[in-house]
This record gives C-alpha cells, sequence and structure tokens, in this order.
C-alpha cells in the first residue's frame, strides 16, 4: 500500500478492519459517554452486556437521571470501579438540572460535568460530534510514544499534552474515524507487549520501529507500589441470612453493600467462634486488600462473646435472593461466591 500520511493510512485501516461494537452503531453522546466509562479499566467483551442492559434500563440522560443511585449501581454490580457509575449518575442529574438534559458540545462546558476528564471529553466530542478533539489515553501515548520515539515519562502532564498535540497534528479526515482508529490500533496491533508491526497500517512511519526497540516505549516511571491492607473480614451468618452493611459515602467501595471488615487482630478470635474461609484479593489503584473472611453463627450461644467483639449491632440480614440484587463490591463478590455454592 501506498503510504500517504500517518492519519490517512490509519483511517483507511481502521474502516476496514474496525470490529463491531454497539456503541459504534450510535451517534447520541449519552450513550457514547456510557460505553466510554465503562471502558475504562475494563475489557470490551465484559462491558458489551453491561452496555446494553444499562442503556435498555436507562434508554434517555433522563430516565438515568431519574434513577435511585441504588438501582444505578445494582445494574453496574461486577463491572467494579463504582465510582465511575455515581459519577455518570451525577453528571446526567447535573445536565438535567442546568443544561435541561441538553448534552453540552464544547469542552469548556463538558469540564464542568462530574466525572469527564481530557479523555472521555475528547472521545464524546469527536465521536458523537465529530469535533476535531484530541482523546488521549494511554493505548493512544503508547502509539505516539513509538510513532516518534518519545522518551518522556507519560505519566506527567507536559507529555500529556504533547501527546495530544501530536494527535492534532496528524489527525485527518473525520475527527470521529481518526480518534476511533487511534484506540481501535491500541487494543488490535499496537499491544503493550509483541506489538504486531509486521500487521501496522502505520509501520512505515514509525520510529520505534525503524530503531528496532519498539517495546522502550512508551517511557513510564517507576510507579509506587501499591500499600497492602489487611482485614479480617466478618460474614455473619442468621439461619440462611447472611448480615451486611452499607459502606460509608466517601472511601473505597462507597455506598455499596459489603460485611464488616475488621482489624486483622481479630482474625483468631473469630475463627474461634466460626468456620474461615479462602482469603480474597482485591487491587485498587493504590491500595491492596487482603480479605480474610471468617463464617459466624449469630446465635443466642456465642451472641454475648460477638458483641464484646464488634462494635455493631447486627440488624439487617439478607437472603441470598437479596444479596443478589444489592449493589455489592467486587471484593466482597469473591467472598459470597465461597458462600453461595
Ligand atoms: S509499527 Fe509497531 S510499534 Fe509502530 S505503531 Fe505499528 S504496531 Fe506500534
Amino acid at each position: 500500500m501506498f503510504a500517504l500520511s500517518f492519519g490517512s493510512d490509519l483511517n483507511h485501516w481502521f474502516l476496514q478492519h474496525q470490529r463491531e461494537m454497539p456503541w459504534r452503531k450510535t451517534k447520541d453522546p449519552y450513550k457514547i459517554w456510557v460505553s466510554e466509562v465503562m471502558l475504562q479499566q475494563t475489557q470490551v467483551d465484559t462491558v458489551i452486556p453491561y452496555y446494553l442492559r444499562f442503556c435498555e434500563r436507562f434508554p434517555t440522560i433522563e430516565a438515568l437521571a431519574r434513577a435511585e443511585l441504588e438501582e444505578v449501581l445494582a445494574l453496574w454490580k461486577g463491572l467494579g470501579y463504582y465510582r465511575r457509575a455515581e459519577n455518570l449518575h451525577k453528571g446526567v442529574k447535573k445536565i438535567v438540572r442546568e443544561l435541561h438534559g441538553r448534552f453540552p458540545t464544547s469542552l469548556k462546558e463538558i469540564a464542568q460535568i462530574p466525572g469527564i476528564g481530557d479523555y472521555t471529553a475528547g472521545a464524546i466530542l469527536s465521536i458523537a460530534f465529530n469535533q476535531p478533539v484530541a482523546a488521549v489515553d494511554g493505548n493512544v501515548m503508547r502509539i505516539m510514544a513509538r510513532q516518534f520515539a518519545i522518551d518522556e515519562d507519560i505519566g506527567s502532564t507536559k507529555s500529556k499534552r504533547l501527546f495530544e498535540r501530536l494527535v492534532l497534528e496528524h489527525m485527518e479526515g473525520e475527527p470521529s474515524v481518526y480518534n476511533q482508529a487511534l484506540m481501535e490500533l491500541g487494543a488490535l496491533i499496537c499491544t503493550p507487549r509483541s506489538p504486531k508491526c509486521s500487521e501496522c497500517p502505520v509501520q512505515s512511519t514509525c520510529k520505534a520501529y525503524a530503531q528496532g526497540n519498539t517495546e522502550a516505549y512508551p517511557v513510564k516511571a517507576r510507579k509506587e507500589k501499591p500499600v497492602e491492607e489487611v482485614y479480617t473480614a466478618l460474614v455473619l451468618k442468621r439461619g440462611e441470612a447472611y448480615y451486611l452493611e452499607k459502606r460509608p459515602e466517601n472511601g473505597l467501595l462507597a455506598n455499596l453493600w459489603g460485611f464488616p471488615l475488621l482489624d486483622e487482630s481479630l482474625y483468631e478470635r473469630l475463627c474461634a467462634l466460626g468456620q474461615p474461609l479462602n482469603p480474597v484479593r482485591h487491587v485498587f489503584t493504590h491500595k491492596r486488600w487482603r480479605l480474610l473472611p471468617v463464617v459466624v453463627e449469630y446465635t443466642g450461644k456465642n451472641e454475648e462473646r460477638l458483641r464484646a467483639i464488634l462494635n455493631i449491632e447486627p440488624v439487617k440480614f439478607f437472603a441470598m435472593d437479596d444479596i443478589q440484587r444489592l449493589p455489592i463490591g467486587t471484593a466482597f463478590l469473591k467472598i459470597i461466591s465461597q458462600i453461595d455454592r
């Protein structure tokens, strides 16, 4: 193929090779927003059924704004990173309240919407409204760092601006096609490890390929290891029901339901009263949890001993059917999968 330029070669490839995805069939900014939010930290195959269910239940900004947060979180259950759903919900409410439900069409207005960062704003404006705006995420930085052999740390704001500039400088054709082509190239060809350079439509312009060191890019400064926190997770059981509590409004897994997390030092004492389960690990962005779950029967016999350990008055016990309907953090779902067998 005759190499025209980075932008036009990329677009040409995308129009022939793009994968079918439900959100690629719409220009509705709300639905593109939903898909972009779900796709953060989550694989396409996982997202598709969630996206379809979500858009069926909440087909418009107004429909989502009318819903209770609890229902939104329940529909999000299993996707993780629930803060995304909360912000989406806050965002649509703001659009209904302040813009009469009209999705904003400028970067300045979009920046006011909770949870929409530079990347999501760029993706929505370019895909839904075909505006020439860059949408730069880790995938796009990787491609551009390799194409132009940029050895700046991709974590810095300065290099993010540099990548945005490069994306715009090389933008050709429809912004909607070009930005999606970059995303698709990063997902299918210019992958973090072992990029498929022999199949790459922009190999002829790629400096890292010419240098023979594609995996030297992008350059990332070493990140600090996430701190590990260890908790005893109390799985309190009364008959066939389990005690769950709603987590605080702030902090990890905010507003979701889960088992009480107690100090690690109580593990032995609780094991003496009940049955330990397999430990569960869960990784957040800056933290790691190791949960040591123990199932304890809440009976008259050990009520007093439990009261001496716990600082709670357990009142809300849920049957397994009801638990399935609650918005529950993924860390706790890993425990539930051990008791619901
Ligand atoms: S040639 Fe290789 S490293 Fe360069 S953009 Fe294509 S896949 Fe990425």
